[in-house]
């Protein structure tokens, strides 16, 4: 037997008892003859003791061992002089009377701690050696809690766990497809799925109407703010339902979640904002509700003055920061450049200061005497020793959208977004479709498949733009503290619905046949009314965790170019792969040399 115990196990309570130990030694240290030594496992870390008059080919071994060494340790469980309350096993420690080295190991190229010294390239790396340390350890056990989480609730809610292919044809989910050349089948590819949607909504077809998956897609976009190629969603499909039935059932299984895995009890029944609330009041389609300072429109409130920046804009709105009127010149030049980067993208920054004592000093004060401020004040909402940040602009979605930037980077700098604080609700009546100006053809907002609202389909089968923008889709969003965690709709499951569908979104006859004849052809079999959703596990995991980076939660993550720098991909093929997949490059990669 390698091990009587794990790292993390001996207690006080063990005490006097014989036990063998298995594990990484973290460090060894010598003090006074003595040696310590902290083993670890992924249980947790033990500290070992080989006394200064143990025998020598004891005290020899001892002080051979080098950080990482796997060793086997026998020895008695005795209480420690020196407790650590820090350490569950902080107060015992084992006195060795046998150690075998089980391996050896190379120095690591950075300290294996639960603070590591080495940079995130070094340990992207060597991820294996990263993924011993403390921190990543407990991200990946905390997954691992919440997918068994997941199964038990839906599981015990009749949901049938089945598995859909990884090489499929594309599905449309706004990203472009991973592609893989068959040998088979020279010159035709599959795609990697960005999503099982159309798998998932045929097996409503073939009867299985409560299914789930947790299940890994992929997608080739730039990989901006932590996103990874490929990627895990909890994805889920019912049949037989309506929007409020797969609310219902999907904040049942987030709270479970929540409650059985941190012990945190989330509100009951959900809160719910349309689309156009949380555009109108946070800038955003997914809304940190963990705090307020809310967007106020000022549009017509603040035109009519001279100041030209204004009175032409379209829409003018402005947010209150509470107790930042004490702002120094300094700090309103640094947030007026702050706004100017490409991430915000504003043109400048209007302030007004709503002094304690009742006055007003703005960077419009040339236009606006106290009283216009101080009406302007009372339109927002402003309190004494607010600070008001008004944005204008030619786009009402845009203009709303700078300023829930720039509200949640205040929210930020107040300290209003506490990760251990979660504030979940549910993003409803989407828009059904978007127009594209530079392509002139609408788009779907969530997906083709979505339905739209049964008492706006009458405007879907209008020919009128005006009346198309305005249909809701029958879709929802799960987000939660600024994040969106999940998504879903209603779907379509009737072909001639779903061919109308394809026609607004400029998809012909030809191509809809040729890219989804399969599903339309498998709605005219009888396809029940059906919905579904999906939540980013990832995501999930690492909000749960705190953390704001999925990365982490990731056992074997891409860095932000899309690169595994441990296995080095991707990576160029040989000539012999190449030839027999009939493929010929058209640029031939540059060899370093040349
Ligand atoms: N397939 C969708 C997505 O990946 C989720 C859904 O509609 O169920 O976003």
């Amino acid at each position: 037997m390698y091990r009587t115990h794990t790292c993390g196990e001996l207690r006080i309570e063990n005490k006097g008892q014989q036990v063998t130990l298995a594990g990484w030694v973290q460090k060894a240290r010598k003090l006074g003859g003595m040696t310590f030594i902290d083993l670890r496992d992924r249980y947790g870390i033990t500290q070992l003791v080989v006394e200064a008059d143990a025998p020598a080919a004891l005290v020899e071994v001892a002080t051979s061992l080098g950080r990482e060494f796997v060793i086997q340790a026998k020895g008695e469980v005795v209480e420690r002089q020196a407790k650590n309350p820090k350490m569950p096993t902080g107060d015992i420690e084992i006195k060795l009377e046998a150690i075998t080295i089980l391996n050896k190991s190379v120095t690591p190229p950075f300290t294996i701690e639960e603070e590591s010294d080495g940079g995130e390239d070094l340990r992207a790396k060597y991820r294996y050696l990263d993924l011993r340390r403390g921190p990543l350890q407990r991200a990946l056990a905390l997954r691992h809690r919440v997918a068994h989480e997941v199964r038990n609730y839906l599981d015990a809610n009749g949901f049938m766990e089945i598995e859909t292919p990884y090489l499929i044809k594309s599905t449309p989910e706004g990203a472009r497809d991973f592609v893989v050349p068959s040998r088979m089948n020279p010159g035709q590819f599959y795609a990697l799925p960005q999503s099982p949607q159309t798998f998932k909504q045929l097996l409503m077809v073939a009867g299985y109407d409560r299914y789930f998956q947790i299940v890994r897609c992929f997608r080739d976009e730039d990989l901006r703010a932590d996103r990874q190629p490929e990627f895990t969603q909890i994805d889920c499909e019912m049949s037989f339902v309506e929007q409020e039935d797969v609310l219902n059932m999907f904040e049942g299984m987030m709270r479970t979640i929540f409650k059985n895995v941190l012990g945190v009890d989330i509100p009951n029944p959900m809160p719910r904002m349309s689309w156009y609330d949380a555009m109108d009041n946070y800038g955003s389609d997914k809304p940190d509700v963990r705090f307020g300072m809310t967007i106020h429109e000022l549009t017509e409130a603040a035109k009519g003055k001279g100041f030209s920046v204004l009175d032409d804009a379209a829409y003018i709105g402005a947010i209150c920061v509470p107790g930042a009127a004490e702002y120094t010149r300094k700090q309103l030049d640094e947030l007026t450049e702050w706004v100017k980067r490409p991430q915000v993208g504003a043109k400048g920054l209007i302030y007004i200061k709503v002094n304690a004592d009742g006055s007003f000093k703005s960077s419009i004060d040339k236009f606006y005497s106290a009283d216009d401020l101080a009406k302007l004040a009372a339109k927002a909402e402003a309190k004494p020793g607010d600070l008001m940040l008004v944005m204008s602009g030619a786009n009402k979605r845009k203009v709303q959208t700078m300023l829930g930037v720039l509200r949640l980077e205040m929210g930020g700098r107040l300290g209003l977004r506490n990760p251990k604080e979660f504030a979940p609700l549910w993003i409803v009546d989407f828009p059904l479709l978007e127009w594209d100006d530079e392509t002139q053809r609408f788009y779907a907002m969530h997906h083709p498949f979505t339905a739209p609202k049964p008492e706006h389909e009458a405007w879907f089968y209008s020919d009128k733009k005006e009346d198309l923008e305005r249909v809701c889709a029958n879709a929802y969003d799960f987000v939660l503290n600024g994040n969106e965690l999940g998504g879903g709709s209603i779907r379509i499951h009737n072909a001639d619905m779903q061919k109308r569908m394809f026609e607004v979104l400029g998809i012909g006859p030809e191509e809809a046949e040729y890219k989804f004849g399969f599903i339309i052809n498998a709605f005219k079999f009888g396809a029940p009314p059906h919905g579904g959703l999906a939540f980013g596990f990832d995501r999930v995991c690492a909000l749960m965790g705190g953390q704001d980076t999925i990365r982490d939660y990731i056992a074997f993550p891409k860095n932000n170019q899309g690169r595994d720098v441990m296995i080095d991909s991707p990576s160029e093929i040989d000539q012999a792969q190449l030839d027999e997949l009939q493929i010929d490059l058209r640029r031939k990669t540059q060899t370093p040399e040349q």
